[in-house]
């Protein structure tokens, strides 16, 4: 197979390098995935949006019939290398984009179609993902937020956690249960729910590196229209499954292999500079052949996720393969990161803000934010769960 660009490709990135050139503020370098941390940054990441919209750069891999750029697997490759490398952060409307979009598109009636997808895309409306709840994270099909069908509407109560960016989002996929009675998987909706509804509260949840992005999310009373619905009543765990494979290992996956060779880069400049026994560290054997085996890990890494994109477009479905992508990249940035402490000796204990820190800081940041990458969107362990039963054939577990 031959990876390298075709002249239509060539031409591809450069336009994505003009644009990042003359788009990204001078010596912008995004701390982690570019998060709104504050009032600032999220109107700078929903300028970001707006531009890579107008440039023709934004929803690449989403069909044009929906309003995307239809780009093919290559082009998606090639836009997440470019911005990989210049730390590029992602648009404020993540999870509308790579989560909501593609849910809707696949189980959307085309009235929710022309109602959500353009919003998604122009950043009018900001999405986040109810989920997970106190006690339901892992076990998603045990939750317990209720939404009872009263005519033309729902009612919702509960509450819901981990809730990345409802601080700032217009709208939620909520999962509720609508049926008390049915198997614990058949009484499960997923709705559509407009985050300024009545009953709708947002508390925030302060995380180890300092940053609230995300929240507690409380529903009392709040009243949701049928229409909301996103596939039939009752069959939102299917629709779920939809938004799980996106988030484990779809466009994210080739973004991801991107990303963590431009971490894996970054560390190589940073062993040319730290000293380890009064020489560069790169001189040491023992760093360089680490380094050698997290370019192996990587290489693999993108190379997994270039072949689950493929197929999800060819419409064959990632199955297990999202979970392979999700393990692999979570636990390699864990090692790497671990390996950048190291690195740096004594002086990793220095954070941001400290006038000797390394890099102002940056990979104090990586590394602690790394600890949430084996638990967002589904533990190791529960991947390895689903590896053993669906791949290995081993009997389950409990
Ligand atoms: C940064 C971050 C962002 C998140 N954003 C969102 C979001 O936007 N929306 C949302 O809905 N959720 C979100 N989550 C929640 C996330 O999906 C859950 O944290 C995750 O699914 C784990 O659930 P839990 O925290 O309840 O842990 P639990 O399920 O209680 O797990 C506790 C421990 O038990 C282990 N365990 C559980 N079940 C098994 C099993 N069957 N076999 C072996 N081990 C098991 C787990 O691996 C883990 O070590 C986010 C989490 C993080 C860290």
């Amino acid at each position: 197979m031959d990876l390298r660009d075709s002249p239509e490709e060539a031409a591809f990135r450069q336009r994505v390098r003009e644009f990042l050139r003359t788009n990204l503020p001078k010596g912008w370098r995004a701390f982690g995935l570019g998060m709104a941390r504050s009032n600032a940054e999220r109107d700078f990441l929903h300028d970001w949006q707006r531009r890579l919209n107008d440039a023709g750069l934004l929803g690449l891999e989403w069909p044009k019939e929906f309003g995307g750029q239809g780009a093919s697997a290559a082009e998606v490759a090639i836009y997440a290398e470019e911005a990989a490398a210049c730390g590029a952060p992602q648009p404020l409307n993540v999870l509308g984009l790579s989560l909501a979009g593609p849910t809707i598109m696949a189980h959307g009636t085309p009235e929710q179609k022309r109602r959500y997808l353009p919003k998604i895309l122009n950043c009018e409306e900001v999405w986040c993902q109810g989920f997970s709840e106190p006690g339901s994270g892992s076990d998603l099909a045990s939750l317990r937020t209720r939404a009872e069908l009263k005519g033309d509407h729902f009612v919702v109560n509960g509450q819901k956690v981990w809730t990345t960016y409802a601080h700032l989002a217009d709208q939620c996929m909520l999962l509720a249960r609508t049926d008390q009675n049915a198997p614990r998987h058949r009484g499960i909706s997923f709705l559509l729910v407009d985050m300024k509804t009545p009953g709708v509260t947002v508390r925030p949840l302060r995380q180890m590196t300092g940053e609230a992005e995300f929240n507690e999310t409380f529903f009392d009373n709040v009243v949701v229209p049928r229409g909301n619905l996103l596939g039939p009543l009752n069959e939102g765990w299917r629709v779920a499954m939809t938004t799980l494979a996106s988030e484990r290992g779809g466009a994210g996956g080739v973004a991801m292999g991107a990303r963590y060779f431009a971490v894996l880069t970054g560390i190589v400049e940073l062993s040319r500079n730290v000293k380890r026994n009064g020489k560069a560290a790169i001189g040491d054997a023992i760093v360089r052949q680490q380094l050698a085996q997290f370019y192996v890990d990587v290489s693999g890494l993108r190379y997994t996720a270039g072949r689950i994109a493929t197929m999800l477009r060819q419409g064959t479905g990632s199955g297990v393969m999202s979970s392979i992508i999700k393990l692999t990249w979570s636990e390699l940035n864990q090692r790497m990161q671990n390996f950048v402490m190291e690195l740096q000796g004594p002086s990793h204990q220095l954070v941001a803000g400290s006038p000797h820190a390394v890099e102002n800081g940056r990979w104090q940041y990586e590394f602690l934010r790394s600890r949430a990458n084996t638990i967002e969107a589904g533990t190791s362990e529960v991947q390895r769960g689903i590896l053993a039963e669906r791949l290995l054939g081993l009997p389950r577990g409990h």
